[in-house]
């Protein structure tokens, strides 16, 4: 193929992902911005096979087959509430295929005889380290929220002498290969320490500290791209690996500040080791006030404005469509009904966000954190339905909890707050919560969905 045309075709391939991400930034163009960026990569995919001179096809073919039936299986198979392990399994799958792309044209430049330019070896040592580091360090991230390993952070004396002797000697053999590129090995020796620097990274990370660890090694795999793009001279991989590192590295710094913590604190910190204050004993004894749905009905019936805000049960018990006929339900009597939205409710950036759409709630009913949190002083009623951490006010309390400064959705300034959820047990972050034994809060205990299905029905009964 022209390389004339070939560049015209990664270059609209490339618009169409730029416009794709454009598109993504608001749920309303989001469903045509994922369109746009599937058709960029679909030309940019067509175009490299047609362009590379391929002498089979059947191998490609067999790999598209197998990666498909692999790839639909598990997104058949996973819940909603599996997707941050499924996307840091992406992710690192992403790194490792940079990794491996990069070691097998080196390997090829070798047996061939090519000549192997400055550019070749450095781009190949890049990928090589950044691949392994996103490769390892997904699979670890992976296990942490899997369960298959533990969620605290594993600290160890030393670890960050460790790491940087370990960085030292990638870096170290990485330009070793830059003199040397005749000999595979040292690129094999640069994947070998970085692997290992990938799992000594990522395991001294607390379990709640994750999404944003996936965000950045998602960053690092299209930096790993980028890199690869250089090895095999392709521009479009270039770009697109450019894309998603940039792009990663934004989402990572806003859940961040969600979060009020530095990308250093979440990275280095080891957060997640230290305790808060306050036992659940000490909170809860003597002042939680359980309701039902028939008393909550009552209050709703004298009410003019409701805040509803939703958090990871909500995902689970698939509340959402219940969450649509009480908001319909409510608005029909005449109350104001909005929804407080936390950047990191749920288990990944725009959980509730997704879920509210799906149930096709009008997203200028869903408010951001620093625009609904002044309303809550005129709030009758903040529906909490299986939030936790987002709502907790120890982050504001308590300077020793793991969430200690974590901006939080005020609910607790409500005038009356009824929570949903099956108990007292904690979310993500494993603490008590002190909204839960609030004067003004009543415990809605049971199953999201069927509080809400009841609360609907006693309301109509009402
Ligand atoms: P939490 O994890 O704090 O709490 C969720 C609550 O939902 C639990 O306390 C649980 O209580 C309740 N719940 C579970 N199942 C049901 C059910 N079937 N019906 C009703 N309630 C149920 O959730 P939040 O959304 O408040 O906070 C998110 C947390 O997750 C934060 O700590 C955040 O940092 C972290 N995180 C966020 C990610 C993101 O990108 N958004 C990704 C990964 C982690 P009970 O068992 O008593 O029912």
């Amino acid at each position: 193929m022209e390389s004339a045309i070939v560049n015209i075709a990664y270059l609209i391939a490339s618009v169409l992902f730029i416009l794709g991400l454009k598109g993504l930034a608001h749920p309303k163009t989001s469903v045509r911005g994922n369109l746009l960026g599937t058709i960029g990569m679909l030309i940019a995919v067509l175009v490299t096979l047609l362009d590379r001179h391929i002498l089979s096809y059947e191998i490609i073919l067999i790999g598209i087959l197998a990666g498909s039936a692999i790839g639909v299986f598990l997104a058949i198979k996973t819940p909603m509430t599996g997707m941050p392990q499924m996307v840091a399994l992406l992710n690192g799958f992403g790194g490792g295929a940079s990794t491996l792309v990069a070691g097998a044209a080196l390997v090829e430049a070798i047996l061939l005889t090519t000549e192997i330019d400055i550019q070749f070896t450095v781009a190949t040592a890049a990928s090589g380290i950044i691949g392994a580091v996103t490769f390892w360090g997904s699979l670890v991230a992976f296990g942490k929220l899997q369960g298959l390993i533990t969620e605290e952070p594993v600290l160890f004396k030393g670890q960050h002498l460790v790491n940087a002797l370990l960085l030292f000697f990638a870096l170290l053999l990485g330009i070793w290969l830059v003199k040397e590129p005749s000999l595979a090995w040292i690129y094999w020796g640069v994947v070998a320490f970085s692997s290992i620097l990938g799992i000594t990274l990522v395991l001294p990370i607390g379990g709640a500290d994750m999404p944003v660890v996936i965000c950045l090694l998602n960053s690092y795999s299209g930096i790993a791209a980028a890199a690869t793009g250089f090895v095999l001279n392709n521009n479009v991989l270039i770009i697109s690996g450019s894309l998603v590192g940039a792009s990663g590295v934004i989402l990572s710094n806003l859940m961040c500040k969600s979060m009020n913590r530095s990308l250093t604190n979440v990275l280095f910190g080891g957060v997640g080791a230290v305790n808060t204050k306050a036992s659940s004993e000490d909170i809860y004894t003597g002042k939680v006030k359980t309701s039902s749905p028939e008393e909550v009905a009552m209050l709703l019936e004298a009410v003019r404005r409701v805040v509803i805000v939703p958090g990871y049960g909500m995902a689970v018990s698939q509340a959402q469509f219940a969450i649509r006929d009480l908001f319909l339900l409510l608005e029909s009597k005449g109350v104001t009904v909005e929804f407080a939205i936390h950047p990191v409710a749920g288990r990944m950036p725009g959980h509730m966000n997704v879920l509210l759409a799906e149930a096709n709630i009008p997203y200028e009913r869903l408010k951001e954190m620093d625009e609904v949190n002044p309303t809550f002083e005129q709030t009758d009623v903040a529906i909490v339905i299986g939030a936790n951490d987002v709502v907790n006010p120890i982050a504001r309390e308590d300077s020793a909890s793991p969430i200690a400064g974590m901006p939080i959705l005020d609910v607790d300034k409500a005038r009356t707050v009824v929570v949903i959820k099956r108990s007292l047990s904690p979310g993500f972050a494993g603490i008590p919560n002190s909204l839960f034994a609030a004067d003004n809060t009543l415990m809605l205990f049971g199953d999201g969905k069927k509080m809400v299905l009841d609360l609907i029905a006693a309301l109509k009964a009402g």
